[in-house]
């Protein structure tokens, strides 16, 4: 990706906006433009596009207006765009502050938990494996959600089944860039803690995320055996931000949900499950407090970005920064393992 001074290439340029617009979780509407532009002249030769933008003939492309076109005609003219000067005045400094997480966060190699507009994400499948091959990983679970997540278009066993051929060839095409999209579900915990899809299709995934999306005032007791039946549940993994609470955003604040925290802890510990440490700044799942207990309780964690568009995969530093402050020994932290490690531990 390149930085503020360098000339970027018009796609770059695109990108780039929208990425840095993504990481400070502008809208998707609102960072759609740059990235159907940028689409729209990836088919294009270099020459093709300087002559357009030469032509003024750039809006007749379908998906780039007029703004976007000013972006490519600055690009293919060497200039670094003025809208991307802008961008990354406003949104490109680091998400932390005094470099906090940094250290943590260049010893991950991979994100267990993103979604891509199969689900509720914004983007198609293969502009989140680019950005995550841009970003350094190893790896990134692609984790769209289940059946029952209506709102969220979750996947029915059939598109799941169709997401993993897509997955196998997303795959194919990146063959030599050291990095594996890896096959993964975020699976809703029912009410009862059984789980949103069935065992045959969790069996073909490589690795599975399980979350409360729904009753997250269920009573207490209630909680607590909801997330301990899913977490004894065969073929679990992460458990995804486990309170459910929100403390920033658009989406307004809700306190998270009541649980047994040690117990579900425990519980975690002993099927060898990891406590996701979830990114995202609207999050900042589990709070301190329990992030600490489990810490205590000797579990596993899996720092991730939860990202629902390319640039939100950016915000693993914000839970390396928790992790840290935690003093979470790396080791503990899964998916700073190698990729046969892991897939080793989810498929044990
Ligand atoms: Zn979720
Ligand atoms: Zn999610």
């Amino acid at each position: 990706m390149s930085g503020p001074d360098e000339a970027p290439t018009p796609v770059a340029a695109l990108r780039r906006i929208a990425f840095l617009l993504e990481r400070a979780r502008a809208d998707t509407y609102k960072v759609k433009a740059f990235r159907a532009a940028a689409a729209a002249i990836l088919p294009l030769s270099t020459d093709d596009v300087r002559r357009r933008a030469d032509d003024g003939t750039l809006t007749e492309l379908s998906g780039v207006g007029a703004s976007t076109a000013k972006v490519i005609t600055e690009a293919a003219r060497g200039e670094v765009p003025r809208r991307l000067q802008e961008t990354e005045a406003e949104h490109g400094r680091s998400l932390t502050a005094g470099g906090a997480g940094e250290r943590l966060r260049s010893s991950l190699r991979g994100d267990l938990h993103s979604h891509s507009d199969w689900s509720d994400g914004g983007s198609p499948i293969e502009e989140m494996a680019f950005t995550a091959i841009e970003l350094g990983h190893d790896y990134l679970v692609l984790t769209d959600h289940s059946p029952r997540l209506t709102v969220a278009n979750g996947l029915s066993a059939a598109r799941l089944e169709r997401q993993l051929g897509v997955v196998d060839a997303v795959n194919e095409h990146l063959a030599g860039h050291g990095f594996t999209l890896l096959k993964g579900i975020e699976v809703d915990i029912l009410d009862d803690g059984s789980l949103d899809q069935s065992d045959e299709m969790l069996a073909k995934l490589e690795l599975r995320v399980a979350s409360v999306h729904s009753k997250l005032k269920m009573d207490k007791d209630k909680m607590t055996t909801r997330m301990v039946n899913a977490v004894s549940a065969t073929r679990m993994n992460v458990l995804g931000h486990c309170t459910g609470r929100l403390v920033t955003g658009n989406r307004g604040t809700r306190p998270g949900s009541q649980f047994d925290a040690r117990k579900v802890f425990e519980a975690c510990a002993e099927h060898d499950v990891a406590v996701e440490i979830n990114s995202r700044p609207e999050r900042r799942d589990p709070p301190t407090k329990l992030l600490e207990l489990a810490r205590d309780v000797g579990c596993l964690f899996s720092i991730d970005s939860d990202a629902h568009a390319p640039g939100q995969l950016d915000f693993l530093v914000l839970g390396c920064e928790r992790a840290e402050a935690a003093g979470i020994e790396e080791e503990r932290i899964v998916n700073t393992w190698p990729r046969e490690r892991l897939l080793a531990w989810a498929n044990r």
